[in-house]
């Protein structure tokens, strides 16, 4: 039998959560954003399922290349736009979109041999700093792309920094919008984030969004909900689209002044049972998730115990002593009884985002790439 370790994908869920990105920016367009293997759920596994998407966002030449392979004919746009003057050659080949945020990127667009014109999303920094052109720079560098013949549409891009947070989206949608009102254009802006925020200040304000003609959504097509610094602040549409479930393979009884795990971080208090997962750090749960991260055993709230090692945890079994050898162990989604543990709340717990906890899921957990999801206990 191979380790009983399993990442379980559910099609439903992805279905389900694009359903509800759609009704919060109904009029927008929207890119399922795949990128990094789609947040290490496995390009080849959501494909099917966020199909309905306009258009698929990444930054990998090759993840690019998989999903043309997989059969999708539609838009496909690079987020990081190219890197060298022959990724051209591949946006040509696979007729994909490109971010351009830099001077060099249009040089290399000026460089490039072809005939049929490039869509770019011209990307302005609007207080991320992180990637595009200055807002005072915007103009410029749209009238150099604009001159191109090499350069076909061009569409207009921002990201924001705090789309989750207390600080919000208001001032850098302002800034984007200073920079760019004059130039035509598709406009390309909100994140996840930024989309379900919409929602909740369209119902406490009546504020609405700025217009976007495309939305940019990743994380939660995967289940994990954005708090905005206030949990509990957009109810919780989302379906869980990854469960990662283990087992107990050994139990061990523990005395008071008994240790767990190396370093002995954790001390019994008093006579405890534990389970021993089949579940590490090398195989993607975090090694921050010692004593008090919640999982699920055989569906009932329980918490781990000690440090994570790499191939292992613990798990209180105190309060369960029903549960032993071979105990269903949910680290996060969905338990097969039905009981929902939010990756986010594993997240918290490992003072991490829930991006991570998926993305580092590692390559030697095998993978159900089309299970159903449970019914609700
Ligand atoms: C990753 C990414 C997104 C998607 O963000 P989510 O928070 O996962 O919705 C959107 N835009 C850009 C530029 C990104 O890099």
């Amino acid at each position: 039998m191979p380790r009983p370790i399993q990442a379980l994908i559910h099609p439903e869920a992805l279905r389900h959560n694009l359903a509800v990105l759609r009704q919060s920016a109904p009029d927008a367009r929207l890119w399922a954003v795949v990128k990094a293997n789609a947040y290490g759920h496995g390009i080849e596994h959501v494909f099917a399922a966020l199909a309905g998407a306009d258009g698929f966002a990444l930054l990998d030449i090759e993840e690019a290349r998989r999903l043309r392979t997989l059969g999708w004919r539609g838009p496909i746009l690079l987020l990081e736009g190219v890197f060298e003057l022959r990724d051209l050659e591949a946006c040509s080949r696979l007729d994909l979109w490109h971010t351009v945020h830099c001077e060099a990127q249009i040089d290399m667009l000026a460089a490039h041999k072809t005939h049929v014109p490039q869509r770019v999303f011209l990307k302005v920094n609007s207080g991320m700093n992180r990637l595009g052109f200055a807002p005072h720079q915007a103009r410029a560098a749209w009238t150099r792309l604009n001159a191109l013949p090499q350069v076909d549409e061009i569409s207009l891009m921002t990201h924001f920094s705090d789309a989750d947070g207390p600080l919000g989206i208001g001032d850098q949608a302002m800034a984007f919008e200073a920079a760019t009102s004059d130039l035509p254009g598709e406009r390309c802006l909100s994140n996840s984030a930024a989309v379900l925020r919409h929602k909740l200040h369209a119902r406490q304000s009546g504020q609405s969004l700025p217009a976007s003609d495309w939305v940019r959504t990743g994380i939660a097509l995967y289940g994990s909900a954005p708090d905005f610094g206030q949990p509990d602040a957009v109810p919780t549409e989302l379906q869980a689209a990854m469960s990662l479930r283990s087992q107990v393979i050994a139990v061990q009884h523990l005395q008071a002044g008994d240790t767990v795990g190396y370093g002995s971080s954790f001390v019994a208090q008093r006579p405890m049972r534990i389970g021993i997962v089949a579940c590490g750090y090398a195989d993607g749960y975090p090694r921050n998730c010692g004593t008090g991260t919640p999982l699920l055993v055989d569906g009932q709230p329980s918490r781990t115990i000690g440090r994570v090692s790499m191939d292992m945890l613990a798990v209180d079994l105190s309060e369960l002593p029903t549960s032993g050898q071979g105990a269903e162990v949910t680290l996060w989604g969905y338990a097969s009884s039905g009981a929902l543990l939010p990756i986010d709340a594993v997240a918290q717990a490992g003072g991490t985002v829930a991006y991570e906890l998926m993305c580092a899921l590692a390559t030697r957990v095998p993978v159900l790439a089309d299970a159903a999801l449970p019914e609700a206990p």
